[in-house]
C-alpha cells in the first residue's frame, strides 16, 4: 500500500509517510485507498491485537515494518480497551473506555503504534530523531511518554503556559533527559506556528533531524482504526446488531478513524461526531462552506480546535459537506451542557465522566426515543475523568480514584522551563539541553 498527499503530489511508502509526518506540499497522507473486509475475515481473530493484526496488514503491505507488525501491535497495546455497558432502560447502550493506557487518553494508542514504527524505522543514536509536538495538553504527554528513554529518539514538547491542567503539567514534564518540554508563553496557536517555523528553519534543520507527532501522522490514524474494530466485532458477535458510535471530536483524527472502519467493512452503524462550542463542523454541514476560526477555549480543552486538520483528510476520502452530511451526525455540546452531563453521568451510571465525554454522553441523551431504540449505541470515553479533576471533582463533589500508572507519573519529579514564542528562544532552549 502506497500513501499520496491530499493535495495530490507522488505517492509514498509508509515508512516515508510515517517519518515525514505531512507532506512537501503541505497535505496529508491518506492511503491510495482502503482495503475492503467482511466480518468472516476476522472469524480467527479474538484480541484486539489478532484484529489490529488483519486490518492493518495491507496498509504494512510493501513496509520494511510488515514482519515486525505484530510486535509493533503488542507494544502498542500494553493495556484493554474494554466496553462496558451502561445502566439504562431506552435502549442498549455502553462505553467504550480508551483511557486505560499510560497518560490515560486514548491519544496513548497513536503516541504508542508511532514510537514503535518511527524506533525501528529511524533510531539511531549517533544521528537521533527529533520529534517536535506541539500540545494543548494530551497529545504531548502521550507523546512525551512513548518516546521517553527510547535510544535515538528526542522528543520536544511545545506547551501554551498556564493553559494546561495542573496533572497535565506533570504528565508533560516528568520525563528523562530525551524529552524536552518547554511552556510557551503564549496560546496553543503559537505553540503550533512556533513548531511549524522550526520544522522549516534551514538553520536548526541542519543541526536537528526533524520529525513531527501531531495528530496528522498517518502512523496515528491507523492504530485508532483497530479499536473500533474489535470493539464493533465483538459487538456485532454478541448481538448480530451494528452498533452506532458517539465519538467526542476536535482534530477529528478519533472519529475518523471509526469512519474509516466503517468503510472497511467493519459492523459499524451510525457515527456522530460530539464536539463542544467550537462549530466548524457543524456550521460546514449546515452551510455548505468550510470557513475555519480561531478556537474558543471550553471545559473540554483538548477539542479546542477552530481549525480541525483532519477534515482536509475526511473531505478527500469520502467527499464535501453534501456526502459528510448524509453520511454523518454532528452535535454541539456547549460548557453548560457538559457539566449537567458529567452530573446525570454520576447519577445513573455510578461513575465520573471526562468533559470531552461528556459531550458524547450528553449527544446520546439529546437521541430521540426512537433513534435510542434502533441502534445500540457505544459512546467513546476518550480521557479518565482523575486527569481533569479540577473540573470534575468540585462539580460532582467526589474525588475520583486515580488509576495507578498515572499515579505513578504523578508521582515523579517534574520541572518546566518556559520560552517566549519565538524561533531564536526555542534554538537556544534546545541546543542548551541536547548539547
Ligand atoms: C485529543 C482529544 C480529543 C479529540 O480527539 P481528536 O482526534 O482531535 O478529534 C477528545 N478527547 C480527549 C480527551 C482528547 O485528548
Amino acid at each position: 500500500m502506497n500513501y499520496i498527499s491530499t493535495r495530490g503530489a507522488t505517492a509514498v511508502s509508509l515508512d516515508d509517510a510515517l517519518v515525514k509526518g505531512i507532506a512537501d506540499d503541505g497535505g496529508l497522507y491518506v492511503p491510495v485507498e482502503l482495503p475492503s473486509f467482511s466480518v468472516d475475515d476476522f472469524a480467527a481473530a479474538s484480541s484486539l491485537t489478532d484484529i489490529a493484526a488483519v486490518l492493518l496488514q495491507p496498509f504494512f503491505s510493501a513496509s520494511t515494518l510488515a514482519g515486525d507488525l505484530v510486535q509493533i501491535l503488542a507494544e502498542t497495546f500494553s493495556f484493554p480497551m474494554p466496553t462496558t455497558a451502561l445502566p439504562c432502560e431506552s435502549g442498549n447502550v455502553s462505553l467504550l473506555e480508551l483511557f486505560h493506557g499510560p497518560t490515560a487518553a486514548f491519544k496513548d494508542v497513536g503516541a504508542r503504534f508511532l514510537a514503535a514504527c518511527l524506533c525501528r524505522l529511524e533510531g539511531d543514536e549517533t544521528a537521533p530523531l527529533t520529534i517536535l509536538v506541539a500540545t494543548s495538553g494530551d497529545t504531548g504527554s502521550a507523546v512525551a511518554a512513548a518516546f521517553d528513554e527510547q535510544p535515538g529518539m528526542r522528543v520536544v514538547v511545545l506547551f501554551p503556559d498556564g493553559r494546561v491542567s495542573a496533572r497535565q503539567l506533570q504528565q508533560l514534564t516528568c520525563w528523562s533527559n530525551n524529552v524536552l518540554s518547554l511552556s510557551v508563553l503564549g496560546s496553543f496557536d503559537d505553540c503550533q506556528a512556533l513548531a511549524k517555523a522550526a520544522l522549516a528553519d534551514t538553520a536548526l534543520c541542519e543541526r536537528y533531524k526533524f520529525s513531527s507527532a501531531n495528530s496528522i501522522n498517518i502512523g496515528r490514524l491507523l492504530p485508532q482504526c483497530t479499536y473500533y474494530a474489535d470493539a464493533s466485532l465483538r459487538h456485532f458477535r454478541q448481538t448480530a446488531n451494528k452498533p452506532g458510535f458517539v465519538i467526542p471530536a476536535g482534530n477529528l483524527g478519533n472519529a475518523l478513524a471509526c469512519i474509516m472502519a466503517r468503510e472497511m467493512g467493519l459492523p459499524i452503524g451510525p457515527i456522530i461526531l460530539a464536539t463542544n462550542a467550537n462549530r466548524t463542523i457543524a456550521d460546514y454541514f449546515d452551510t455548505l462552506e468550510w470557513l475555519p476560526r480561531s478556537s474558543v477555549q471550553t471545559l473540554a480543552s483538548a477539542m479546542d480546535v477552530g481549525d480541525p486538520s483532519n477534515m482536509e483528510r475526511l473531505r478527500g476520502m469520502l467527499g464535501d459537506a453534501e456526502v459528510l452530511r448524509d453520511r454523518l451526525g454532528i452535535s454541539c455540546v456547549n460548557d453548560e451542557q457538559i457539566r449537567a452531563a458529567m452530573l446525570a453521568d454520576y447519577a445513573e451510571f455510578g461513575f465520573a465522566t471526562c468533559p470531552h465525554t461528556a459531550t458524547a454522553t450528553h449527544t446520546w441523551r439529546q437521541l430521540d426515543a426512537e433513534t435510542k431504540q434502533a441502534h445500540d449505541w457505544i459512546l467513546v470515553a476518550t480521557a479518565h475523568p482523575a486527569k481533569f479533576d479540577t473540573i470534575v471533582e468540585p462539580l460532582i463533589g467526589v474525588t475520583v480514584p486515580v488509576p495507578d500508572e498515572l499515579a505513578a507519573m504523578l508521582s515523579r519529579p517534574f520541572r518546566s522551563v518556559s520560552i517566549e514564542p519565538g524561533l531564536a528562544a526555542l534554538a537556544t532552549a534546545m541546543d542548551a539541553h541536547f548539547s
